[in-house]
């Protein structure tokens, strides 16, 4: 018994702390030159999974699709006890929109026996808030989107709360399902220090690689790749090699992946730099502030 949980999660720029570099000039992210953080909700939407393994039994396997640093945020993801991590990198993903990041994600998910799937409601970067429901369209399950709360999951169905803006909704729905699970669903617990001391040395094949390239600058094609592959067997007889898949692993379609299989395209750049077109001085006491609220809600900026 027990759910069988995969969780997508999104390593994102930071942007709280965003430079004027931020952007290339074909209007997509400039990913290297910012600092990359787990993205927040996608932290939710893993404590959820492993509150599910913990209450009901099961597994949780992390998926991320990015480039091979985002291995930084799979190992934070075994730090904080999921079972299995997974990282999809292929050049042939470069310049995905949502649809086909979404494509390429359910062709990962098809590869696994899964009940539920879980994603953050939305990542901080791209912002749209596209790719769960996107993916639950793919995959061909029940979505719930915005939830908030688990209510309850019994045999082959689940209960839930959803977030929707103005109010509440309670849902139930029919396994196998997708969620998108808000910022307030739940704490994500910290990672623990006995994890982290059995996985700080975890690693992909493009990380080892890139590792064994750098301390052998001379080293020919040939033995690169068995020092690599000597390596590789070494982590993986530890339990230590996170896996690596390809869209050739995933037999995708590559009409439907990268620029081939987006049909978004960036118009434009603007930088918004929101000024104030008039102030207004308050008092600094309780009255003062109890009129700016009135007013506020008057002219409905708060409800
Ligand atoms: P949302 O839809 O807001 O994310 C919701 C949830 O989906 C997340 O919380 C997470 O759970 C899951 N999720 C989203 N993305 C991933 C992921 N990658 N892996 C696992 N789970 C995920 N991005 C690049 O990195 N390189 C590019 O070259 C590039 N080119 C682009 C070109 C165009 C024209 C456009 C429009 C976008 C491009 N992007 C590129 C951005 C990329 O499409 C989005 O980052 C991606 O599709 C996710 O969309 P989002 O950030 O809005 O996620």
């Amino acid at each position: 018994m027990g759910y069988n949980c995969v969780v997508l999660i999104k390593q994102v720029p930071d942007t709280k702390r965003i430079t004027g570099k931020a952007m290339n000039d074909d209007g997509t992210v400039n990913r290297r030159a910012l600092p990359a953080i787990f993205n927040p909700e996608d932290l939710n939407a893993l404590e959820l999974a492993l509150q599910i393994k913990e209450q009901y039994g099961g597994t949780v396997t992390v998926i991320t699709m990015g480039l091979p640093a985002a291995a930084a945020v799979l190992r934070e993801s075994l730090y904080r006890g999921a079972d299995r991590v997974i990282l999809i990198t292929d050049p042939k993903c470069a310049a995905s929109d949502t649809l086909a990041t979404s494509y390429i994600l359910s062709c990962a998910v098809n590869k696994l026996q899964y009940d539920i799937v879980i994603c953050g409601r939305q990542a901080i970067d791209g912002d749209t808030a596209q790719v769960g429901p996107q993916l639950a369209e793919k995959l061909g399950v029940t979505q719930i989107t915005y939830l908030e709360m688990l209510l309850e999951l019994e045999n082959e169905h689940i209960t839930a709360q959803r977030n929707i803006g103005n109010g509440q909704q309670k849902v139930r729905g029919k396994l196998p399902v997708l969620l998108t699970v808000t910022g307030e669903a739940n704490e994500p617990r910290v990672a623990a220090a006995k994890n982290m001391m059995k996985y700080k040395n975890a690693r992909t094949v493009a990380e080892i690689a890139q590792q064994i390239k750098t301390e052998n600058p001379n080293a020919d094609e040939d033995t690169l790749a068995e020092l690599v592959e000597r390596k590789a067997g070494l982590l993986k007889d530890k339990g230590l090699l996170i896996e690596q898949w390809d869209l050739d692993y995933l037999e995708a379609d590559l009409g439907w992946c990268g620029r081939s299989g987006s049909p978004t395209k960036v118009h434009r750049i603007q930088s918004v730099v929101l000024a104030a077109k008039e102030s207004k001085e308050i008092e600094p006491t309780e009255q003062g502030i109890s009129d700016m609220i009135g007013e506020l809600i008057e002219d409905k900026t708060i409800a």
